[in-house]
């Protein structure tokens, strides 16, 4: 039997200490605990940071910082999340059970491993991500719910939160303590693509720890959603997923922001998508050049393919509805 210490975090100066001394943090314990009974992940030392911050309060400048050890379910119920960050709200109750979201922590879900299923299956596959240098299975098996952009020859895994799909739409912010003070990263820059080292993920430096998210201050006149595609109506990683915040002012898209989930190895914000929608119509014809216009580079293993089709449709039906919904970023969601 494997030794496990376990500490609990009584301060966020302290979970620096103890991640620089390589304990590793322990948020619900939703993905980690049940990548250790996989035999995926193996620690030495865990550390508790379920008790740091899990405040929810607005900024001075009109925005919400969600501190990173708040609970989904939480987060998902705060009145002030419902009312000016609906999609988030949304997509946070899109996924997993209710008991799990009652678990999960809101720094453990920027944290959460791929659910690609040859990383999880570490008795038989071989996984970059999981052993470095070992190959990875996926390329040329079953890579139905594999990236199409954002991959590499040694890893196409992809991201599996939702609610971080909505966090790359709203231009969340990360903020960090580490062992050189505390700064913030752009939730876009938090996650990594693979290229030849699947196995580094985050941005985050030795010692680093999430302290919170910040929501820049929402645009109220914009409608937002958050629709996922799955395989089973409950309980399922999304196959693809949209966030979408819009405003249609005089039959012209004033304002835009696409992220999509299930697409690529991170939440993929599609400025080129935006680009090309912004100040145009809303219709098919722009969102097929849209969509060309952010994936008409992709190279998707052939088990995935039929995801941009699935995204143009997914982009398309969700631009039609919010286009004749009224704002909903500032009602109830
Ligand atoms: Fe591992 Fe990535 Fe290949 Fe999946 S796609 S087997 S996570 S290297």
């Amino acid at each position: 039997m494997k030794p496990l210490v376990y500490h609990r975090a009584a301060s966020l100066e302290l979970a620096v200490q103890g991640a620089l001394a390589g304990q590793r943090l322990l948020g619900g314990g939703t993905n980690l605990v049940d990548l250790m009974r996989k035999g995926v992940e193996g620690p030495s030392a865990l550390l508790d940071v379920s008790g740091l911050s899990q405040d929810i309060a607005a900024t001075a400048d009109g925005g919400l910082r969600i501190g990173a050890a708040a609970r989904n379910s939480r987060v998902a119920a705060d009145p002030m999340v419902r009312e000016r960050y609906p999609m988030l709200a949304r997509a946070i109750l899109a996924g997993a059970s209710a008991q799990v979201r009652n678990m999960a922590t809101v720094g453990g879900n920027l944290m959460q491993r791929t659910r690609c299923l040859y990383f999880q299956d570490a008795a038989a596959s071989r996984c970059n991500k999981r052993t470095p240098g070992s190959g990875c299975d996926a390329h040329g098996g079953f890579n139905r719910y594999h990236a199409v952009i954002g991959g590499s020859d040694d890893c196409i895994a992809t991201h599996p939160s939702d609610m971080c799909v909505t966090l790359a739409a709203l231009d969340a912010i990360v903020h960090l303590a580490g062992p050189d003070g505390a700064r913030t990263l752009p939730l876009a820059d938090f996650h990594l693509l693979p290229g030849a080292r699947p196995d580094l993920e985050t941005a985050l430096a030795p010692g680093e720890v999430i302290a919170a998210i910040e929501l820049p201050p929402p645009n109220l006149a914009a409608s937002s959603g958050y629709r996922k595609v799955r395989d089973r109506a409950s309980y399922a990683f999304a196959v693809v997923s949209v966030a979408l915040d819009l405003e249609v002012r005089d039959g012209r898209i004033a304002y835009i922001r696409i992220a999509f989930g299930g697409m690529a190895p991170k939440p993929w914000r599609a400025l080129r998508a935006e680009a090309l929608l912004a100040g145009g119509p809303v219709d098919a014809a722009q969102v097929a050049r849209a969509m060309d216009a952010e994936f008409g580079a992709a190279t998707p293993p052939a088990g995935a393919a039929f995801k941009i089709e699935l995204a143009r449709r997914t982009l398309g039906f969700m631009l039609d509805t919010l286009a004749k919904t009224p704002a909903s970023n500032g009602s109830a969601a």
